[in-house]
């Protein structure tokens, strides 16, 4: 018996276009959860840049700063949830959106150091709001 080709053979095409590939996502997956990346998405939209230069990157992300110093190798961010991230490493959905907004090839370089334990990256919680307050 030989079997006939194509006789009842489902082609299956995988859920995946190597197109789109985006290592910044793959890199972001690293840092942080399917489900802050997602979200991190929609707020990507709304990153307003307000320094934009070769080593140094301030943005307003719904209401909270987010510094990436590249030269210093430092994040500096204050939302709650960078807080308990930031502890391993990881980032919060303000950080990725920002990684998201900015230009591909500026956030593959830093999301590939931030992923290496030897990238000599840190992140730092800062105030993010509320400055001088005594409570
Ligand atoms: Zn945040």
């Amino acid at each position: 018996m030989v079997p006939q080709p194509g006789d009842q053979e489902a082609i299956v095409v995988p859920d995946s276009t190597p197109d789109s590939t985006d290592e910044r996502r793959d890199l972001l997956l690293l840092c942080t959860e399917p489900k802050r990346l997602a979200r991190a998405d929609r707020d990507a939209r709304r990153v307003q840049l307000q320094v934009q230069e070769s080593d140094l990157y301030i943005a307003a992300v719904s209401a909270y700063n987010v510094v990436i110093d590249l030269r210093a190798r430092r994040v500096q961010h204050g939302c709650r949830d960078f807080l308990a991230q930031a502890r391993e490493g990881k980032l919060c959905k303000h950080v990725a959106a920002l990684l998201l907004a900015m230009e591909p090839a500026v956030a593959l370089g830093i999301l590939r150091q931030l992923t290496d334990p030897d990238g000599g990256w840190h992140l730092e919680v800062i105030a993010a709001r509320g400055f001088g307050r005594t409570g």
